[in-house]
């Protein structure tokens, strides 16, 4: 099992992607309600080698050398990428060893308002920064920074990423009811994204359980609504995760493949028939077995039943 690497998963947004943790669980200069991975243990904006690069590359050269490339690599995982300061050197040396693999780097967009930091991304194909409020007030309540950081600063920053980085900028909203679509809030968020101009603005919501409980999801109704608020071309719903149609990416090690896909998000058992490639009955051995060996435990969502992974 890997510790640092997963997948590859069906990315809503880049397709058949493989995983990169930069960060152990739970370092973030954020602390989003409605996280999936979990409530923010370390909220800070200090760049450290959190998880040493040579670490993750070895674990990279293994499965490159087991497992046929996955669609895209993507700099995600437990908290925020770019809090690694061996992002830089990473996306080198996969640019080196794997020329034709895009990447991709999520990120929450908060380092990118210390334009030092941009050269480290440069190499990337694609950034996704998210960005959910643009006042003090609704970045505060949805977000819940660290002490130093400035949503005006913030927004700057990825407006001069824009300008010097040649790759693809989506940029994407999670829209909360009751945190950011209200009116002024939305005026704010439509100022910031003309601002910065991305290729495209993806709107997100929540399925998936998030650190409060009583969070609710926007409906399809509401996230229409802002994007007719907005009335700009380049705005998307993000569809539902792509169905795993081809089978070069799978893997072998499934067991060891569910836990690290459900370490990082809780899934329902219809997301990992697709993330794994497998028919529900086969995914249901898998699921007893980690259950009977109390690896995995269920929560009840709106949206049906989540695997989640037990801490030890
Ligand atoms: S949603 Fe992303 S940015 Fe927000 S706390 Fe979780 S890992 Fe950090």
């Amino acid at each position: 099992m890997y510790k640092y690497i997963f997948g590859p998963v069906p990315s809503r947004r880049l397709g058949m992607s493989l995983g990169v943790d930069m960060v152990p669980r739970k370092v973030c200069s954020l602390d989003c309600v409605y996280c999936e991975v979990g409530k923010t243990t370390k909220l800070t904006v200090d760049r450290k080698a959190y998880i040493p690069s040579q670490k993750i590359i070895l674990e990279l050269d293994h499965y490159f050398k087991h497992n046929p490339a996955p669609d895209f690599i993507t700099f995600s995982g437990y908290g925020e990428p770019m809090l690694n300061s061996g992002i830089g050197e990473l996306i080198d040396y996969l640019k080196v060893r794997e020329p034709d693999l895009p990447l991709a780097v999520l990120t929450n967009g908060t380092l990118l308002a210390d334009e030092k930091i941009h050269a480290e991304i440069i190499k990337a194909d694609v950034v996704l920064p998210s960005l959910d409020a643009a006042s003090v007030d609704a970045f505060q309540k949805i977000n819940r920074p660290h002490k130093s950081l400035d949503i005006a600063q913030i927004i700057n920053g990825i407006a001069a990423f824009r300008k010097v980085f040649l790759g693809k900028i989506w940029l994407e909203i999670f829209i909360l009811p009751g945190y950011n679509n209200q009116e002024a809030e939305l005026v704010a968020l439509k100022d910031a994204i003309l601002k910065i101009e991305p290729d495209l603005v993806q709107l997100n919501t929540l399925d998936r359980p998030g650190t409060m409980e009583d969070l609710k999801p926007a409906t399809y109704e509401q996230l229409k609504a802002v994007i007719d608020f907005w009335k700009l071309p380049n705005v998307q719903i993000i569809a539902a995760a792509v169905t795993r149609k081809n089978q070069k990416a799978y893997r072998n090690d499934m067991s060891s493949a569910i836990l690290e896909t459900i370490a990082r998000r809780p899934c329902t058992a219809q997301d990992l028939t697709q993330i794994m490639g497998l028919h529900i009955n086969e995914l249901n051995k898998y699921l007893s077995v980690l259950e009977a060996e109390d690896k995995i435990s269920q929560v009840k969502q709106e949206r049906g039943v989540f695997y989640k992974i037990k801490q030890t």
